[in-house]
């Protein structure tokens, strides 16, 4: 999957799981953190990539993207796996606490943020015909539909004309079926 793709199925995810899992109180800085969070878990598997986005942000991005990847294990491998999610997990909640304000930001509403964008890049790939080694070390690749003909190829029109779109009216859909509880979730932050 592009980008992209990844961004809007990301955010998607977050607006979904939100309305599910509201969170029980919420700030306008919080709230901006989790939707930065959650794009940025949606790029993240891809750092094992040197050409990812999230590198050029970072000052010295192309040195550390090279070194990066090597610690990735390369493309499609840690990053893409349930033992990845678990690393990702635990650093990150050992991380987000000590590196955000907890008088300003809600920590575990940014973790979960997060988390939401890394799970919502690997379900999109797994989609994808290359598939997903999800349980790396152990090299082959599982995906959905199981045979990997049927899935989409990624950057091919399928994905930039049925599935981006898609996501998008899904998206829609979703925010004009749930107002009243999103809402709810908005007024916290005015309250
Ligand atoms: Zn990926």
């Amino acid at each position: 999957m592009t980008a992209r793709t990844h961004d809007i199925f990301a955010l998607a995810s977050l607006v979904t799981v939100s309305v599910y899992y509201p969170p029980q109180h919420l700030n306008l800085a919080t709230l901006f953190a989790a939707m930065v969070a959650c794009v940025v878990g949606s790029l993240a598997p891809d750092m094992d990539q040197g050409t990812n986005r999230l590198w050029n942000l970072l000052p010295g991005g192309d040195f550390l993207g090279k070194i990066f990847r090597r610690l990735f294990l390369g493309h499609r491998s840690l990053s893409h796996s349930l033992l990845g999610i678990y690393i990702f997990y635990q650093g990150l909640s050992w991380l987000l606490p000590k590196f955000l304000n907890a008088v300003y930001i809600d920590s575990r509403v940014v973790l979960a943020a997060v988390m939401t964008g890394i799970i919502s890049h690997l379900v999109a790939d797994g989609l994808t015909e290359e598939g997903l080694p999800l349980l790396f070390p152990f090299n082959f690749k599982i995906g959905f539909p199981p045979v990997s003909s049927w899935r989409i190829k990624t950057g091919h029109w399928f994905e930039k004309f049925v599935v981006f779109p898609g996501i998008l009216i899904y998206l829609f859909y979703f925010i004009s079926t749930h107002q009243t509880r999103l809402v709810q979730i908005l007024r916290l932050v005015t309250n």
